[in-house]
């Protein structure tokens, strides 16, 4: 491989929720040090790892979504691979009174919170033609207004007098109209927006805001469920720039970026981490529909 090429060499993974079997530190281990992110949609996927790699470099962190169960033995194999404390906590973000809980609980142990991930999210391929109202509607309550009620919570009960950090995790689904993706595409290009005004209305109280959108991203619900292994046998991969699928390091490492002082002037803004393919990657209407006509994925 070309010298230049290490810049664009995948980190090591794991494709299921554990932890890495090995690290090697790019960023100073102790750049979060002190901190405390609460991560919603902590317990899987993209948001593990990034409560995986922010313990990895000194922080300490609130894992929330529905299932209690989930989040609790995800904090085990977290603090055993880090050493660093996670608490678990039960929250649906569609309700805010049990994140108001849950931010009062978190700040009652930790008595801070630095950042705040916005990654709980559902999605699903659908064709809007066979889209039910309330299948639209509930990925708006969780992804959009989810997001709104966390953020609007951490603002009233800390950020408003302390400052911090937002990172709502996004996608670029909605660039060029993704087929059988309204539902999910909408919901994120309207928390890009949101984003944007959060970033304007409590930039005065040090408050950054950013969005990081991944692309195809291995070992996660997203991947398997949206077509991912379809595309990874058919070779569809090829056409991205850089021709794979991302990996969940590689978004926690841009969540890092975005939650430490290396983006200190950073706000507003959607960091797309995707490795080019919403630029080049097929938008095939009709394969899709034969995919999701196949069985592949019934509404929630
Ligand atoms: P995932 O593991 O399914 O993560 C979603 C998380 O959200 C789950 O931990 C789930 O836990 C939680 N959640 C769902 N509904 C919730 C609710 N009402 N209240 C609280 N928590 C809730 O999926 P992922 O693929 O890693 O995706 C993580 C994020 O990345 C999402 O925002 C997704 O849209 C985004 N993304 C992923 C990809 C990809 O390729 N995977 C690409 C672009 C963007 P419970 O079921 O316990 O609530």
């Amino acid at each position: 491989m070309a010298q230049g090429a290490a810049a664009s060499r995948p980190p090591g993974d794991v494709e299921a929720d554990e932890c890495l079997r090995e690290y090697r530190h790019l960023c100073s281990p102790d750049i979060l040090a002190g901190q405390v992110a609460f991560i919603t949609g902590g317990g899987s996927g993209i948001g593990f790892r990034i409560a995986e790699i922010f313990m990895r470099h000194g922080c300490r962190t609130v894992i929330a979504s529905r299932s209690l169960q989930r989040v609790s033995e995800a904090s085990k194999k977290l603090v055993a691979a880090t050493g660093q404390q996670c608490l678990p906590l039960a929250v649906d973000v569609r309700q805010p009174q049990t994140i108001v809980a849950a931010v009062d609980e978190a700040l009652r142990e930790f008595k801070r919170i630095d950042i705040l991930v916005n990654g709980a999210a559902g999605n699903f391929l659908c064709p809007a033609s066979a889209l039910s109202f309330n299948a639209f509607k509930t990925v708006m309550d969780i992804d959009t207004l989810g997001t709104f009620n966390t953020s609007k919570v951490l603002f009233e009960k800390y950020f408003r007098d302390h400052g911090g950090v937002i990172i709502n995790i996004t996608a670029t689904l909605g660039y060029r109209g993704q087929a059988l993706q309204v539902h999910a595409g909408t919901a994120k290009a309207a928390i890009d927006a949101m984003t944007r005004h959060l970033a304007v209305e409590w930039g005065p109280n040090n408050i950054r805001v950013n969005s990081l959108a991944p692309g195809p991203i291995t070992g996660t619900e997203g991947f398997r469920r949206l077509g991912g292994k379809f595309a990874e046998e058919s070779r569809r991969f090829d056409t991205i720039p850089l021709h794979r699928a991302g990996n969940k390091t590689e978004i926690a490492h841009s969540a890092l970026y975005l939650a430490s002082p290396l983006s200190s002037y950073v706000t507003g803004t959607t960091l797309v981490v995707d490795g080019g393919s919403w630029l080049t990657s097929a938008n095939d209407f009709p394969a899709l529909l034969d995919f999701w006509a196949a069985g592949a994925n019934p509404n929630p």
